[in-house]
């Protein structure tokens, strides 16, 4: 990666939301925290903004209430004439304009940042910039495109957005050790663009990056349901290469282990 431009234009508001998905109580509580205690997320050259994202499925501790509001910021949405009828997040979708966006995943990311590749370049440096402040604590950053896909995501609408993801709990689950990494990473990101605004050198670096390549759904009976899952040799295992041997097993079946669904690569 080629070392960081000075800014032109130095980031003067930030938005830090949370609670896109009702169900990911880190960032909720975090945000709960923060709007009593807004100094934390203050630096000197710019302001932040914490926001709660989907106030009702939070409420609720449900992911969302009548569409996925992580799947709603696209231009059909967004430029569609209101009505009573909207979907409470198509609503809540025209409403907001933020910047970052805080999730919990149950899968086992760690800790990994999802941003677009058009938002290349500071993002990347924030990313090595995190790995540089939490040695030992994996940082990785996805960047997800879909081709041919119009970007949905709540974060893909501001200027330089990205969104932190950590796993793994589980849905509604508060846990305390991924409570104040999450706040501790959010005052390293808030850092960042302090340096970045105030002109600091980043130079360049190297740096693993992930992309999908694409999906593999679960196996499945005729009618569609379950029929098997993650085999145990890979489960929590994300972000590892898949094995190229013959006797690597991505799934094990539900019930019968005589018809086991055999390997897949990337
Ligand atoms: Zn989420």
């Amino acid at each position: 990666m080629c070392s960081l431009p000075v800014p032109q234009e130095p980031l003067r508001q930030v938005a830090v939301t949370r609670g896109t998905h009702g169900n990911e109580m880190c960032g909720v509580h975090l945000v709960r925290h923060w709007l009593q205690a807004p100094g934390e997320l203050q630096r000197p050259s710019f302001s932040a903004m914490p926001v709660l994202a989907n106030p009702a499925a939070t409420a609720a501790c449900r992911r969302y209430m009548d569409h996925d509001l992580s799947r709603t910021f696209t231009l059909p949405f967004l430029n569609s004439t209101a009505t009573p009828d909207d979907p409470y997040e198509v609503t809540r979708a025209r409403e907001l304009n933020e910047l970052l966006d805080l999730h919990n995943t149950k899968a086992n990311t760690g800790v990994c940042l999802i941003s677009e590749a058009s938002h290349n370049a500071l993002n990347l440096h924030l990313c090595h910039y995190l790995q540089l402040q939490n040695p030992g604590l994996p940082c990785r950053l996805l960047q997800y495109d879909l081709p041919g896909m119009e970007t949905y995501s709540l974060e893909s609408v501001s200027k330089d957005g990205i969104c932190l993801e950590m796993g793994p709990p589980a849905s509604g689950e508060l846990r305390a050790d991924l409570f104040s990494r999450m706040r501790a990473l959010m005052a390293s990101i808030l850092d960042f663009i302090e340096l970045y605004n105030q002109g600091m050198a980043f130079p360049a670096f190297e740096i693993d990056i992930y992309r999908n390549l694409g999906k593999v759904d679960f196996p499945r009976t005729a009618d569609s349901d379950l029929d098997g899952t993650v085999h145990p040799q890979l489960q929590d295992h994300d972000f590892e290469p898949l094995s190229l041997t013959s006797s690597f097993l991505l799934f094990i079946p539900l019930i019968s282990f005589c018809c086991i669904i055999a390997i897949a690569t990337i």
